[in-house]
């Protein structure tokens, strides 16, 4: 005789029929031109998403101001599906109105919201395509002395608005002393200009020790010291990402040059889940009951 109803498996079939849908998650990279965010989304999903993306000569280059571009891939393993969508920032930096070009990734996050509220009040609110930014990555010069005005404009411009995660770029220029030292001052002066950045939730009691070590070695990594390469070298009979430099060869992928493991767990294997619920449910509720307040009828 059947003890069960068996209602054990609910949370399982919650789980399938999400993983059946497929995933949808929306990375915007922002930040100073040249600072590697092309080369580095590149990495993170071992994908060129930049493959059929054309140079501009110089003189567009100066014509242009901020254009923001899309590009999504759909990924696809052992039966989970991703839809990843990098809105790239490629004018920051180049065009001429400097100080205001970061506006239009403003505008961009907000657009987004505002689609998807009146998707909402729509009829067919069923199938909603979520077009809002989960995350923002903010990448930050290694050059300068930690934040510029322009970062810190930026930053508190889209900090009610979208998770920023803030990496500190083309860490193979600095030596790792130094790199502390950065990263030190960015977190300083991120408290000092009360910056909010996505905050990696704590652990629960009952997680397991690993996933809680793990946890506070992703903490402590942040801002993560990135590098980026789209060469692929041969080490040790294995293909790697790196970066040769006449000295020596710098691996992407090793935890001793660099987070961008790290930054890559957070993103795809441990936080995406968080980073699109902390958009649903806490940015774009403000955003929502922003407008409500604006406008009551
Ligand atoms: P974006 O303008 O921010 O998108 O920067 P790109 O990805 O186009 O990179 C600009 C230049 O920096 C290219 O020549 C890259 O090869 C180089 N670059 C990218 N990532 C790194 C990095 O981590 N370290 C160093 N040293 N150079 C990098
Ligand atoms: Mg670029």
């Amino acid at each position: 005789l059947e003890k069960y109803v068996g209602i054990v498996t609910l949370p399982n079939q919650v789980q399938q029929k999400a993983v059946k849908k497929g995933f949808v998650f929306n990375l915007m990279v922002v930040g100073e031109s040249g600072l590697g965010k092309s080369t580095l989304v590149n990495s993170l999903f071992l994908t060129n998403l930049y493959m059929d993306r054309c140079v501009p000569d110089a003189s567009e280059k100066i014509a242009q101001t901020v254009s923001i571009t899309k590009s999504t891939v759909d990924i696809i393993e052992e039966g989970v599906n991703l839809r990843l969508t990098v809105i790239d920032t490629p004018g920051f930096g180049d065009a001429l109105n400097n100080h205001e070009s970061w506006k239009a990734a403003v505008r961009y996050v907000d657009q987004e919201m505002e689609k998807y509220r009146t998707n909402e009040i729509g009829l067919n609110r069923k199938n909603i395509t979520d077009n809002r930014v989960h995350c923002c990555l903010y990448f930050i010069s290694p050059h300068g002395h930690g934040l510029k005005p322009i970062d810190v404009n930026f930053m508190k411009a889209l900090d009610q608005k979208v998770n920023i995660v803030p990496v500190l770029a083309k860490a193979d220029s600095l030596t790792p002393k130094e790199t502390r030292n950065m990263k030190a001052k960015i977190l300083a002066e991120i408290d000092k200009f009360k910056i909010k950045i996505f905050q990696v939730p704590e652990c629960d009691l009952d997680n397991e020790v690993l996933f809680k070590q793990q946890t506070l070695e992703l903490k402590k990594s942040i801002p993560f010291a990135v590098i980026g390469s789209n060469t692929v070298v041969e080490r040790n009979s294995r293909r790697v990402r790196a970066r040769v430099y006449p000295w020596g060869i710098v691996e992407v992928e090793n935890p001793s040059h660099s987070d961008f493991v790290q930054l890559r767990n957070m993103l795809i294997r441990t936080h995406m889940q968080d980073l699109i619920h902390t958009t649903h449910y806490v940015l774009y509720e403000n955003y929502r009951i922003n407008c409500l307040c604006r406008n009551p009828f």
